[in-house]
């Protein structure tokens, strides 16, 4: 219909009004004017230059790093490349080490290149500047994500950014913004949690606090981001990585795309990375259906589009569509694909100089790609300052930025059970502490951290507290006994410690008044983290039920990327905090929190799963609701703890909800009134979520679905009101059609215990 023809229009209009300044486009088409077919393929070759030539083995070499002469004359003389990422042997360094490489690097590219472009060079600071020695890390996104904090996360990405600016590297690539939908993939914890509206917010935090406000990049503290993996990446059917997905175009509209459209493009992010995995029996990196049509196109995403690791050519190995190396090259770049992170070899260069040549690849498809490189080189300053020194960046490890990081773990750790106030700890007591993650930095960091996989964690934060150092400092160690584990198993590792009698922890525990048992998951990335199994480790669980036959109150703590299944020992320990990778202050504010010093603020991103076999996310069909359906106990959605679930010191309760109004046009926003009061004594911040559900849809409507959130500080006694604006058009859902919707009927507006019920009065395909 007519109305929402010109909607439709506004819309598209408002997603071509291009971001990029007159300046900027002279200065672009000026270089591309000049540049050879062979300089403008180089740069759209990202390579690494620690490995290349060398073979994968080198990789895991941790040798004392120097550029190879050859490999730097072979890569920017021969083939004028124009992006680097990684080297130095995936190892952190020191910033002074950054500033060196880069000022080398530049410098050679810049001279070898005949339009003076500088290089972009590109690192996995994911949760801080994770592989600068010294620089302040914060918890993983999925602990981000628990505080349901947006200030806290825009701060902790302008100090990545000035952290990661302070080595030379402009360039990020993160955030993720796929969903944290399914526990078994193993990188839940890189990513926000299940809710695309969360990851929508707290991704739009991260990419301005990466790229400045005003995405105002051309200042040397910002860097460029990177929202990946760009799309349905981490919704596959077994789980594991990599590993082939079956989204329907609706659900990936409505679930997967908002992340990147709000919180990615909206926010001004200049780069993408594509899904190295398949949607639908397609590969990601041979769609031009989603690459060209949905991403640039439809989203108006005007940066540039690089590959993950080795994607073209695993058209050709791994995923089978591609004849040859050279066809999948084809294939990928008239897909769209801008920049391939190659980054081991050279034959992508000349296959695709070859292709073009061969009237393969069309010269403006070349010249598109080549432009978006160029204008976020341009718009970044990497002209002006294509290297940085340290000594300009005074702030760099400063108190301020560990005390943000520090808030971010505080409001991060989420408090899942206190049976009899077993918490807060009383600071007389004695207590034993145990588990693998008790003593060590690595689990508390997760993978990204120092290195690939997290390994050399314990290398490089000797400085900073394990969970068994903060209780010895605060209650004297005189007081605190360790019982050392190392194992954490992965599926099925039973090692020595499997078959220990466990006496000497028994004898260990017996003059204690508590025990802390820290178990969990160590550090792991990629497919390595891969899993069989999603219980807690047979070993782990064993500990916590000797713990608990002692008699002595248990306090579980579970450093962890992703919720591993506790339902079988769950019941046997009074007390269970949810520590996530809050990183290297997790052991102070974990101790700073169970001895009631600071209060729990920290809300699942996630629904905590019961059993395996139901891994259902809280916006479910009504079909899968247990309650609905009256089925027996656990055969439905039956989770441990519900998304956005967690404890507090205080106790709040919900007065009150309202609406302005009780019907609405499409056109209206509903404003909705909420009233909390904390009913306890002491103060406390708590998350108010507001959820809506619809009753009746021409597709099964979810159970509920997060419509907005504001965390706010109550204090003991006192009520607090908060106002949400929802424009109905938000509460549209993807129909049959793969159109946005809003139906009209009846609707509930949710929070905690209240609903407040309202009509839409009309049908509208809103966009
Ligand atoms: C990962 C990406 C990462 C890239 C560069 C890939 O294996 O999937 O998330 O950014 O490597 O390190």
């Amino acid at each position: 219909d007519a109305a929402a023809g010109t909607e439709q229009a506004a819309h598209d209009q408002a997603e071509t009004e291009s971001v990029i300044s007159a300046e900027t486009r002279e200065k672009v088409d000026g270089l591309i004017a000049e540049m050879t077919l062979e300089e403008k393929v180089g740069q759209m070759t990202q390579i690494t230059l620690d490995v290349l030539g060398k073979g994968e083995d080198v990789y895991s070499s941790y040798e004392p790093f120097e550029l190879d002469p050859e490999m730097m004359e072979k890569a920017f003389r021969t083939y004028q490349v124009g992006s680097v990422l990684n080297t130095a042997n995936n190892r952190a360094r020191t910033p002074e080490f950054w500033n060196e490489l880069l000022s080398e690097i530049q410098g050679y590219a810049i001279e070898e290149s005949g339009q003076d472009i500088p290089v972009i060079y590109g690192l996995d600071m994911i949760h801080g500047a994770s592989y600068v020695d010294g620089a302040t890390l914060f918890p993983q996104q999925i602990g981000m994500a628990a505080t349901w904090n947006p200030e806290l996360v825009r701060r902790a990405g302008e100090i990545t950014a000035y952290e990661t600016r302070a080595t030379g590297v402009a360039w990020t690539f993160s955030p993720v913004l796929d969903l944290g939908v399914d526990p078994r993939w193993p990188r839940h914890w890189e990513t926000f949690g299940e809710d695309p509206y969360l990851s929508e917010v707290l991704g739009y935090e991260l990419v301005k606090g990466y790229e400045g406000e005003d995405n105002d990049i051309g200042n040397p503290y910002q860097i460029a981001s990177c929202p990946k993996h760009f799309l349905g990446y981490s919704h596959t059917l077994s789980g594991r990585d990599r590993s082939p997905a079956w989204i329907p175009e609706s659900q990936l509209r409505e679930y997967h795309v908002p992340p990147f459209e709000g919180g990615g493009i909206d926010a001004g992010a200049l780069t993408v990375m594509l899904n190295s995995g398949e949607i639908n029996g397609i590969p990601f990196h041979s769609s031009k259906e989603l690459i060209t049509g949905l991403l640039k196109e439809e989203m108006g995403f005007e940066g540039f589009v690089l590959t993950d690791w080795q994607d073209i050519i695993y058209l050709y190995t791994r995923h089978r569509v591609a004849a040859d190396y050279k066809d999948a090259v084809r294939m990928a770049i008239n897909a769209g694909v801008d920049m391939s992170m190659v980054p081991y070899d050279f034959d992508f260069s000349r296959y695709l100089v070859e292709l073009v040549n061969e009237g393969e690849v069309p010269m403006d498809r070349i010249d598109d790609a080549v432009r978006r490189i160029l204008t976020v080189k341009v718009k970044m300053g990497l002209f002006e300052t294509p290297y940085t020194v340290l000594d300009d960046y005074p702030e760099f490890a400063s108190e301020a930025f560990a005390d943000a990081s520090r808030q971010t773990a505080l409001e991060s750790i989420t408090l899942l059970k206190n049976e009899d106030n077993v918490l807060p700890l009383d600071p007389d007591i004695s207590a034993l502490i145990a588990g693998p993650a008790a003593n060590t930095m690595r689990p508390l960091n997760g993978g990204w951290s120092y290195s690939w996989q997290g390994d050399l964690v314990d290398e490089f934060t000797e400085d900073y507290l394990t969970i068994y150092d903060a209780f010895s400092e605060k209650l004297g160690e005189g007081n605190v006994t360790l019982y050392e584990t190392v194992r954490f198993d992965h599926d099925g590792a039973f090692d020595d410690e499997f078959v220990d009698d466990f006496d000497a922890f028994r004898q260990k525990a017996e003059d204690k008044d508590v025990i802390v048992l820290a178990v969990g998951e160590n550090s792991y990335c990629e497919g390595e983290g891969d899993l069989d199994d999603l219980y807690l480790s047979d070993y782990q669980q064993k500990l916590v039920r000797v713990a608990a036959e002692t008699g002595k109150p248990v306090v579980m703590v579970l450093a962890q990327g992703r919720p591993r299944i506790i339902s079988k020992v769950e019941p046997l320990v009074p007390a269970i905090v949810n520590a996530y990778l809050p990183s290297n202050y997790g052991g102070e504010a974990l101790v700073s929190l169970l001895f009631g010093e600071s209060n729990f603020s920290g809300r699942l991103p996630y629904t905590y799963p019961r059993y395996p076999n139901k891994l259902i996310p809280y916006y479910h069909k009504h079909t899968e609701n247990l309650e609905l359906e009256g089925t027996p106990t656990g055969t439905q959605f039956y989770p441990q703890y519900e998304f956005g679930f967690g404890l507090s010191y205080s106790e709040f309760e919900y007065v009150s909800l309202s609406t302005d109004a009780s019907s609405y046009g499409v056109d209206d926003i509903i404003e909705v009134t909420v009233e909390v009061q904390n009913v306890s004594d002491r103060d406390g911040k708590e998350t108010v979520m507001l959820f809506s559900s619809q009753d009746y849809a021409s597709i099964t409507p979810p159970v509920k679905r997060l419509r907005d959130f504001e965390k706010i500080e109550i204090a003991a006694g006192a009520t607090e009101e908060v106002t949400f604006r929802v424009p109905v058009s938000k509460l549209a859902f993807v129909n049959d059609n793969n159109e946005w919707i809003v139906e009209e009927g009846g609707f509930v507006l949710r929070v905690d215990g209240l609903e407040a019920p309202f009509t839409v009065t009309e049908t509208q395909v809103v966009f």
